[in-house]
């Protein structure tokens, strides 16, 4: 049996990980599952960075191979923002739906046309013997104008994925739709290949 820690707590992320590295032989815990404590500090300028940071803290404190990822939305009228600062982008306590408000005032009388972004999610995983694999999944799309959709969590309900051209966001369709075009569903999937073929 191969282990790996998984660096998340986050049951939704837990399975959708499980579902997509269903490798003969591996079996998955979480850090909780483990009973052991890691919180580094995600300070790095990228996603890749810091999931980088989380994964390396998870293999360090459990010597198993260990996935980290770590995700947001970059949107381009505003320089990238709110970026490796999604999370936290209507401050620390802030709700998905601080985080939403925020994000519309900053593109108010932004035109539809500049209204582009995308969410991007990095994974970097780290074997047991400290071999990284890291890769990165994207969905392009543009940013509404009110939420709109019940589904989802995040920036979802303001998300207009392109491949839907622009008719329905992320928060209006179930999780199998969200994950067959999402940046995580896209980054899992490298990930898998990229295992597949080590
Ligand atoms: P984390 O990678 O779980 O820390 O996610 C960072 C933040 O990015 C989340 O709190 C959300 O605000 C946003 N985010 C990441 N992935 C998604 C998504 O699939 N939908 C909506 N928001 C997301």
């Amino acid at each position: 049996m191969k282990s790996v820690v998984i660096a998340s707590n986050n049951s939704h992320k837990v399975a959708e990980i499980k579902a997509a590295l269903a490798f003969d032989g591996w079996e998955f815990h979480t850090l909780g599952d483990l009973g052991v404590s890691s919180d580094p500090v995600e300070d790095a300028e990228t996603f890749e960075g810091n999931a980088r940071i989380k994964a390396q803290a998870a293999h360090a404190a459990t010597g198993l191979a260990a996935l980290a990822d770590d995700s947001g939305i970059v949107v381009d009228a505003l320089g990238g923002a709110p970026g490796v600062l999604s999370a936290r982008y209507a401050g620390v306590q802030g709700s998905d739906a601080d985080n939403n408000t925020k994000l519309l005032n900053e593109l108010e009388g932004v035109p539809d046309n500049l209204r582009t972004g995308r969410f991007v999610c990095a994974l970097v995983f780290i074997d047991q013997d400290g071999t990284e694999t890291s890769v990165q999944g994207v969905i392009e799309g543009t940013i509404g104008h009110a939420p709109q959709g019940k589904g989802g969590f995040g920036y979802d309900p303001l998300f207009f994925p392109s491949a839907y051209q622009g008719e329905k966001t992320l928060a209006e369709v179930d999780q199998d739709q969200k994950n067959a075009i999402s940046h995580r569903g896209n980054a899992l999937r490298a990930l898998r290949d990229a295992l597949a073929r080590a």
